[in-house]
């Protein structure tokens, strides 16, 4: 995996180089037929849609599943001007407007809100790239358990240092569509990005992870008594923890259209009050449940 990132990585620096080249030419002659070719390398800029990928606090695992689509990346970046992507290049964002931000992690400095900010007035779309930003993410585990202290595992000397409750990035701006998961399906990317590239908002099916897992013939971890949070999670990562044995521990978020108490009331014969709090605190699911319960009791 590792030899196919680096690889994808020198493509698309040297795919930037042979452009920045290319555009260079067309600026230095402008007479006769090379005037020509600085009209189409200056329309090929204009016809493209500006992206940029942002990463806030994040340990950049969406950001690689992209990366290791290998060829299907680089085709996909054809197709646009990619304006930020750390991860390939250490060039400054000059700051231009963009047709689609993609932003990856949690805005926990001031920095991070600043840029996420700066992000939405800047774009005509923002989504949010994987669990973290959608939810929260692990790093939200921090606001269930010893909040403020969980610093003191990491840093003798706290005086000084910032350390705000991690929040969804939905809370600082408006999310047009989420990638979901932890990390994203490179898969699903490839499906709905085209979509978000021509400005419409995709919808991702009200279906539960049970119907992958049942499409994959894996036998239920119901019928062995055992948990799985798959029927009130969204589908779409084609249920690769149950068809590893494991349970589906939620990194997708909630259905719309799940039943949260019903499901609960379910989960909860088979687990204690607090192996069902810890699960769902992994992947921020926590809070979603809460605010699920609250409007099910309103309605
Ligand atoms: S969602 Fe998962 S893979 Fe993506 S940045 Fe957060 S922790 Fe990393
Ligand atoms: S193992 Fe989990 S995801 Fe699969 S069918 Fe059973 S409850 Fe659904
Ligand atoms: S099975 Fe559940 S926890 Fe695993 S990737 Fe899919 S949604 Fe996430």
């Amino acid at each position: 995996m590792a030899k196919k990132i680096i690889k994808v990585k020198k493509e698309i620096v040297v795919k930037k180089k042979q452009k920045k080249k290319s555009a260079k030419e067309g600026v230095k002659k402008t007479k006769g037929p090379i005037k020509e070719k600085k009209i189409s390398v200056k329309e090929e800029c204009i016809k493209k849609p500006k992206v940029a990928i942002i990463s806030l606090t994040s340990c950049e695992g969406c950001q690689f599943a992209l990366l290791d689509l290998g060829q299907k990346f680089l085709d996909l970046v054809e197709k646009i001007e990619m304006v930020d992507f750390r991860l390939l290049e250490d060039e400054e964002d000059a700051g231009m407007d963009l047709d689609l931000v993609l932003i990856e992690g949690n805005p926990v400095t001031e920095e991070n809100v600043k840029t996420l900010i700066s992000a939405r007035k800047r774009s005509k779309l923002l989504c949010a790239l994987g669990n973290c930003a959608a939810m929260g993410g692990i790093p939200e585990i921090k606001n269930y358990q010893e909040g403020k202290n969980t610093i003191k595992h990491v840093y003798r000397y706290i005086h000084g240092i910032s350390n705000p409750p991690i929040k969804e990035i939905d809370n600082f701006v408006k999310v047009d569509f989420v990638f979901r998961g932890c990390p994203i399906s490179g898969e699903e990317f490839l499906k709905y990005f085209p979509e978000l590239l021509r400005g419409n908002i995709p919808t991702i099916p009200d279906q539960p992870v049970c119907l992958e897992c049942k499409k994959k013939g894996n036998k239920c971890l119901f019928l062995d008594k055992k948990p799985c949070f798959g029927p009130m999670i969204i589908g779409g990562c084609d249920a690769v923890c149950p068809t590893a044995g494991m349970m589906c521990q939620g990194c997708r978020g909630l259905r719309p259209g799940g039943n949260v108490k019903a499901m609960k009331a379910t989960l909860k014969t088979m687990m204690t009050d607090e192996e069902f709090e810890n699960t769902t605190e992994i992947y921020g699911l926590r809070d979603d449940i809460e605010e699920a319960e609250r409007r099910q009791k309103i309605v």
